[in-house]
């Protein structure tokens, strides 16, 4: 797989707020922010028709009508694949019709509402993580050789230890440095990599201070992502 982070921070942190793009044409995730850093990194939109969401706080979700009416301006006839649980789909309608309240319609999109799907070359499996009070998942991508986890906005839990017990690579949540029942913290993540010795973790949605507290910790098991790194899992 190759994954590019467009972001890596939490919405205070002035790093862009976490996003993954996966193979140049998937991506996890569309915050506020994400489409003009896009532009900026010069990704190319046509390629790029699968969009997850893991949950529907404003730093996940709200560039969606952006994205979603860029391609429309390249007369990009393709269909965008949204994934998404039920609630989800109501809320991405909602705000696209907010966005452009004329143009919506014109938005070529199919909802997968599936909890097992598959996505280009990935057979992909949701996980429905504990994130306070709002409902929210995680995703895990298998392509017959790894298993690559993404938990999205989640505090540490028995899902989550199923997706350290079968990742060999988990994008994980770490905003924290202690975690609480809406985020993982360092503490989490030092628990995970010492029980499941075959998984790497890579911290993200990051605080300013969590990020500098982990490069502190200099543990090989944990790589620390920037914005526009690009790194071939293998
Ligand atoms: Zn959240």
């Amino acid at each position: 797989m190759k994954l590019r982070f467009l972001g890596t921070g939490s919405i205070s942190n002035p790093s862009f707020s976490a996003s993954y793009l996966i193979d140049d044409k998937i991506i996890v995730d569309m915050p506020g922010g994400n489409y003009k850093n896009m532009i900026r990194e010069h990704i190319d939109f046509t390629k790029i028709n699968h969009i997850l969401f893991t949950h529907f706080h404003g730093d996940h979700f709200l560039d969606i009508p952006f994205f979603l009416l860029e391609k429309l301006k390249l007369k990009d006839r393709k269909v965008t694949n949204l994934y998404t649980f039920k609630k989800g789909k109501e809320t991405i309608k909602e705000i696209n019709k907010l966005a452009f309240i004329n143009d919506y319609k014109e938005f070529n999109i199919r909802y997968n509402i599936l909890d097992d799907f598959k996505v280009d070359r990935y057979d992909v499996k949701r996980i429905y993580v504990n994130h306070g009070s709002i409902k929210a998942c995680g995703y895990i991508f298998s392509d017959g050789n790894l298993n690559i986890g993404f938990t999205g906005d989640a505090s540490l839990d028995e899902n989550i230890e199923n997706m350290a017990s079968v990742c060999n690579y988990l994008i994980c949540d770490c905003s924290l440095e202690c975690g609480t029942n809406k985020h993982m913290g360092i503490d989490n993540i030092l628990y995970l990599i010492n029980k499941y010795p075959n998984c790497h973790i890579i911290p993200s949605h990051m605080f300013v201070e969590t990020k500098e507290k982990l490069e502190k910790l200099n543990n090989s098991k944990i790589l620390i992502p920037y914005d526009g790194m690009e790194i071939e899992l293998s």
